[in-house]
This record gives C-alpha cells, structure tokens and sequence, in this order.
C-alpha cells in the first residue's frame, strides 16, 4: 500500500498536459491512508448503516454518533460515496430516496431524478443527419445524455424534512475523504480499466481518474481535491451554488462545451443543459407505492421509477398463489413468470407522470394481479414478448391480452444503494445514479464530480408499436427509471429495507430478495447473496453463473425456460465485465430490537455493513 506524493490529478495533468484541473496543484500531504476492512453484515442497535465502501459506512456511523438522524446520515453516506464510488453517484447525478419516520410512522419519498433539459425534445437522441437513433456509445458518452442532476437536491431535501444538522454539516466526512484520499481497490481499478478509452477522451477526467495516463493501481491512494473543495463550497453557498450559481456555470460549460484532451478522438455532441434548468430543479416530495404482500406493507419508489409500482405488481401477482408451499422449482417458475409478465406492462404504461397517465392504481389493484396472474401455466414458461395487459378493463375473468406483444431493449448499468437506520428508528433506502460505470465520462473541470448520462433512460424512438411509447424524450421530462429502494413494514413498523443497483435488473432483484426473505424463509444475507436471475420479458432470462448451475434451473429449462449471462460492456461488446446481477443492501429489523445490517459478500467486491453497537 502506498501514497502518491501527488495527487493523482497533479500527476495526469504533467502526463496529459491536460492542465484544466486546478486542485492539480494542491499539495499531497495527508497521513498514509489505510485501507478500511470490509464486512457485509453486522447485527447490534443504535443505528447502522450498509454501503458499497468502508469510508462511506463510516461516514454514516460517525454522524449517527454524533446526534444525526437517519436523513443526515444518509447525506454523509452518499456524499462519502460520491467520493470513494464515483463511478456510480455523486452531485453529478440523481436518487430516490425512502424514508420510514419514527415518530408518524409514515413513509415518504422523494423523487431526486435528472431531468431534460428544457431545449430538448423527441428527437434529442436522433442523428441529425440521418434521423436514426444514435448508437448507445455515442449518446452516452456526450453532453447530450446528460440530465439536471437531482442529487444534492435530494439531500436538502431529506435533510429540511428529517435532519437535524445541515448540509455543510453532513457534507464533512466526504470533504475529508476527498481531501485524504481512499486506497484503490480492484474494483474501483477494474471499473476504471473498462471505462479507460472515453475517460481519455476528457482532460478533466483523465487527470482525476487516470494519473499518469492508466488507471490507478491497486493500493494507490486517490485524491480528489477538486471535490473536498466543491463540497466546502456547498456547504457555505448551499445548494444554490449548483443549481444557479458558480458550480452550476462549470456544470454547464462542460456539457455544452466538452472538456475535450489534446488529441481527442470523440465525435463532440454538446448537451444543452442551461443554468435556467439548473435554477428550476426541484426534488420532489412524492407518496410511495404500496402494496400488502403476505401481511407486509411493502412501500416503493412511484413514478418517475418503474421500481415501486413494477415490484409491487409482480409482488401482488406472486400473493395469488402459495411459493412456500411449492417445489422451488415451481416458485422460481412463478417469480420468473410474475417478471415476464410485469415488463410487459411496465414498458407500456410506465413514464413521468407529469407527461403521461400512469395507471399506478389500477396496475396495483387485486383484480390487474388475479387477471395476470391467470396468464402463468405451471407447466410451461411464457414465450417473450409477451403483451401487456389491460388493467382498466377491470376483468374478474382470464382475458387474453390486449396490447402488442413487442420486444424492449433494456439495460443493465449500474449505480450504488445503501441503507441507514438511526437509533431512534428512522430509516432510508436510497438508491444513487449516474447510470452507465462512468456516467457521460465527463468529469466538470475544476469541480471533481461526473456528470450522469442519465437521459439516455429514455427510449430513444417508440417501442410500443401503434400504442403510445410513455417513455419518449421530452423537454423537462425524467426518463423512466428501474430504481427501486423499498422498505417494508410488518405491523406499521420496519421489518426490512432494500434495495440495489443495476438498471433494470434492480427491480427483479428486489422482487428475488424479498422472495427469498419472505417466502423461501432465507436470512437476509443468504437472500441477498443467493444467485439471481432477471427475467424481464425477453426470450432468455438473464442469470448468474451460479444461478445456472443450481439443481432447480434443470426443472426450469424442462419447463422451456432459457438462460444465459449477460458479461460485456453495453459501450464496447470487446470489454468484458461481471456477470453479477445488482449489488444489494439491506436492514431487517428484529423481534429482540437487534437491527440485522446485511450487504454483498462478493458482487462488485463486497459492502461494508455495521452497527453502532454490535451484538454479534
Ligand atoms: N439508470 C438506471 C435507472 O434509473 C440506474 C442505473 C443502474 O442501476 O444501473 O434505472
């Protein structure tokens, strides 16, 4: 393990020549930094907290410690990780967030997603030459993808309604660590490895993430004092200095005038996000899903997100029938099949509410799941596409479906999902983005922090045939996303939260957790650490290794159900990446008062998981 005397982005600017990046000059002289051992679970009281990295869960322990509530932690947790994940979150981007509060009882959400810039429009992602859909290389790595980020909206937010300390407050773990640096592990190199030709491509982001023209080797310290110093400055403007002010102004500029390297290849697409649209973001107080799955009050993410209500439907079509009294080659069958089914109606009626009609009362009733659930045969797995079903026909009976049976590309990027819980019983479930590993690539220079490429959510021409598509671009409009951080209570109090990261297998990826919890009986890290498989109306499921292996998925191809890994890069077919599904966290708490803190034992390298007090 050892310590660069420069900071990274110093030594990338000699290097690149970059020099764009001011913090290049900050001196490097922090302590050695030693690297935080990681566990994924811990059971005790007085708080806890899971997530990705050591620095972010200490973050969160330590403003538990100090008198913080569930709110602030999470704002220290997921600002830590805008530092020590950066690949997948930071003010660059956008969250959901759940909040159960202990002294209502209630639970709320809030929608923090980027939006459209107001300039844009339907066409945003067709060539405009060809009028053809870009390709998904080119519209991400570009100004073009990039949404009003919603995050550090979203931490105000939380913190107006439920925190106790202020923002500049929450920000000062994740300032330090910026400032000190964290020690590089494999998976932060191997992420930086994949993404290595785009982050090239920008001077900024070459200079933090590539010093000395590579990625950084494992046990090297990261510095990111661009960062600390974009923090401190929200800390004393608060958040307007993004959403208007000085930070905003470089936000702008390098998605309307990309910070190119010396020698770039890239083909520039501007994006045109504008200060007018950073001044009228707002994160949004919305009412979660709800559904009552086998006497659980299972609460989700609304729309914006397809996660609530696309959960909660195939949670109400598995509760017509029994899986814990089935072979578990039957109610895998039937958790494969629930899935079919849901896509089918998520990618037909599922977008912005505030743009489209989104039938969330109806897709949620009793009566959509009986009329659903009649189409799974026991004996035989769906042929995908299938099509979506009608849910305002309000049918007792078995109606054959009613929509066109398409075929929707979705994929699967990546983003971070943690989970807190304060002493006094307040909890979060939050789930953080900048879609793809690596966002737009666009580091804003001198302010340490990518931009998301979060626009390219939308569907990029219609999918639905002659039926309205209700995730087509539009100026203002969020893109449907698969975010699904949920919590779940038994008896009015929390039982469990969840939630994980990965495109649209986060939504079968909930389901499969609280399946496993709930129905198979599973501890929460078995059901989290148990192999996946994301069935989402294609023809082959998407599945682990491990999955494939297992003797139950013998029953499931006898029953015509076909499964294969999902192991390149969307971006480039020749860079391999982890087969892995998701990357969870998750709380449960239990009968004796204990809270169980579990997270991934091996998925994306592992999460830290503690408690303020442990019992185990
Ligand atoms: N962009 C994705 C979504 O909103 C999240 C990114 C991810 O988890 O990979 O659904």
């Amino acid at each position: 393990m050892r310590t660069r005397r420069f900071s990274t982005a110093f030594a990338a600017a000699l290097v690149l020549g970059a020099g764009l990046v001011t913090s290049a000059v900050a001196p490097a002289q922090a302590a050695p930094i030693h690297q935080h051992a990681k566990t994924p679970v811990a059971q005790g009281y007085g708080g806890a907290v899971v997530s990705d990295t050591a620095e972010s869960t200490q973050a969160g322990l330590d403003v538990l410690r100090s008198g913080g509530t569930a709110a602030d932690a999470a704002v220290a947790v997921a600002s830590t990780l805008g530092v020590t994940d950066p690949y997948v979150a930071g003010i660059g981007g956008g969250s959901y967030l759940v909040y159960y509060d202990a002294r209502t009882h209630r639970v709320s959400t809030i929608d923090g997603r980027e939006t459209a810039p107001g300039a844009d429009g339907p066409s945003m992602f067709l060539d405009p030459s060809t009028r053809q859909p870009l390709s998904l290389p080119a519209a991400v790595t570009s100004g073009l993808s990039v949404g009003v980020p919603g995050t550090l909206a979203t931490w105000q937010r939380a913190l107006q309604r439920w925190g106790r300390f202020g923002l500049a407050e929450d920000l000062r773990p994740a300032e330090q660590v910026a400032e000190r640096g964290f020690v590089v592990d494999p998976t932060f190199r191997e992420l930086t490895r994949q993404n290595a030709a785009r982050f090239a491509q920008f001077g900024s982001t070459a200079a933090l993430f590539l010093p000395g023209g590579a990625p950084p080797e494992v046990g090297s310290t990261l510095r990111n004092p661009d960062l600390a110093k974009t923090y401190r400055e929200i800390g004393k403007l608060g958040i307007s200095a993004l959403y208007g002010g000085p930070i905003g102004t470089d936000l702008v500029n390098a998605a309307q005038h990309l910070p190119l390297a010396p020698g770039a290849t890239l083909v520039a697409r501007p994006g045109p996000v504008a200060l007018s649209d950073l001044r009228a973001y707002h994160a949004l107080d919305a009412d979660p899903t709800q559904v009552n799955y086998r006497g659980l009050d299972v609460y989700g993410m609304a729309a914006s997100s397809s996660g609530g209500i696309t959960d909660g439907e195939a949670l109400n079509i598995l509760g017509n029938v029994d899986l814990a009294a089935m072979t578990r080659v039957q109610a895998l069958h039937h958790y494969l099949e629930a899935s079919r089914l849901t896509f089918a109606d998520r990618n037909r009626y599922l977008g912005d509410p505030r743009y489209v009609d989104v039938p969330q009362q109806q897709l949620l009733s009793p009566s959509f799941s009986r009329q659903r659930a009649c189409l799974i045969d026991p004996a035989k797995a769906g042929v995908s596409p299938v099509a979506p079903g009608d849910p305002f026909t309000g049918s007792r009976s078995c109606p054959p479906p009613s929509g066109a049976a398409v075929p929707v590309p979705d994929r699967e990027h990546h983003t971070n999902h943690f989970v807190v819980a304060d002493g006094a019983g307040n909890v979060v479930s939050c789930t953080n983005t900048i879609e793809e590993f690596g966002g737009s690539g666009i580091v804003v220079p001198g302010r340490g922090f990518l931009l998301n490429n979060e626009l390219t959510d939308f569907n990029f021409a219609p999918t639905q045939g002659s039926a309205p598509d209700p995730n087509l671009p539009a100026a203002g409009k969020r893109p449907r996303s698969s975010m699904s951080p949920t919590i779940a209570l038994r008896d009015g109090r929390p039982f469990l939260a969840v939630g994980s990261p990965g495109g649209a297998t986060i939504i079968t990826t909930v389901l499969q957790i609280l399946v496993n919890r709930i129905d198979f009986g599973m501890s929460l890290p078995d059901a989290i650490a148990a192999p996946r498989a994301s069935q989402r109306n294609t023809a082959t499921t998407q599945a682990e290794p491990a999955f494939i292996a297992a003797p139950a998925t013998r029953g499931l191809a006898a029953l015509g159900h076909k499964f294969a890994i999902s192991d390149t890069s969307p971006l480039d077919p020749t860079i391999k990446t982890s087969p892995d599904i998701g990357d969870a966290s998750g709380l449960e708490f239990l009968p004796n008062g204990t809270v169980l803190a579990a997270g991934e034992p091996a998925r994306r390298g592992g999460s830290a998981a503690a408690v303020i007090h442990p019992t185990r």
